[in-house]
């Protein structure tokens, strides 16, 4: 039930597990996190608590672009499989999500009856069909907005185009979803404490808006295709 996420830090992993600590207070009943580097990535997912991802991830690299998830399964069981983060089948996307789609069924006829989908969750069917718009010739962020436009339900979403993955791309509608202005990198997260300790800074995310993240910028696009500038605020929270 809370996304976090980072952008160009060295310390990418840690952030992220100590993003989704803070963010346990939510409940979940699994969790995951997708860490990509220009020519490699991890993705570990477990149906356990985050003490267990960080057993998992304790030998792997900590820098680079990433997204973590704990889950609170509207849709599927809460396996390990169903966990996010959910990459599409070309491994091309990789997706987290909090919220509920309500047109998944009826989105898996229009775009996915060539593509067997194994696993039961709403949030597999969206990013496939970021997968899907991709395949029609689509740049990743064109791809990600392709399916926001087909998609209705409640959702924040982060999503990491790995053959371009010093980027993040991110929406929300009806859920949370919050931008942090770290020191080096960009952080995004469900709430401010899933960023405490890295920034105080942070930028409001609208619903209808779509926000290329990298290291150094942020792109905020609003629903008519233009982009806006938005100031950061500060939040100082004590851990
Ligand atoms: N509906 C999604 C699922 O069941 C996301 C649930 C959540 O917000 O954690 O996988």
């Amino acid at each position: 039930c809370g996304i976090v996420g980072v952008v160009g830090s060295r310390r990418t992993k840690e952030i992220l597990l100590t993003g989704l600590t803070k963010l346990e207070y939510r409940g979940y009943d699994s969790a995951g996190i997708l860490v990509a580097q220009p020519e490699s990535y991890y993705l570990k997912k477990t149906a356990g608590r985050v003490a267990e991802l960080k057993k998992l991830t304790d030998s792997l690299n900590s820098e680079g672009t990433g997204i973590g998830h704990t889950r609170w399964a509207t849709h599927g069981e809460p396996t390990e499989e169903n966990a996010h983060p959910h990459l599409s089948k070309s491994g091309r996307f990789g997706l987290v999500h909090n919220g509920v789609i309500e047109n998944f069924e009826q989105l898996k006829k229009d775009y996915l009856s060539d593509i067997y989908l194994t696993g039961e969750t709403d949030t597999e069917v969206i990013v496939e069909v970021v997968d899907y718009f991709s395949r029609q010739g689509q740049e990743g962020f064109e791809a990600f907005s392709s399916m926001l436009k087909v998609t209705e339900g409640s959702y924040a979403f982060a999503l990491i185009d790995l053959e371009n993955p010093e980027q993040i791309f991110l929406a929300k509608n009806k859920s949370p979803l919050l931008i942090g202005i770290g020191t080096d990198c960009h952080l995004v997260g469900s709430d401010a404490m899933a960023m405490i300790g890295e920034t105080d800074r942070f930028v409001e995310i609208m619903d209808g808006e779509r926000i290329i993240l990298s290291a150094s910028e942020m792109k905020i696009f609003n629903a008519a295709n233009e982009e806006i500038k938005r100031d950061f605020y500060l939040a100082e929270i004590d851990a």
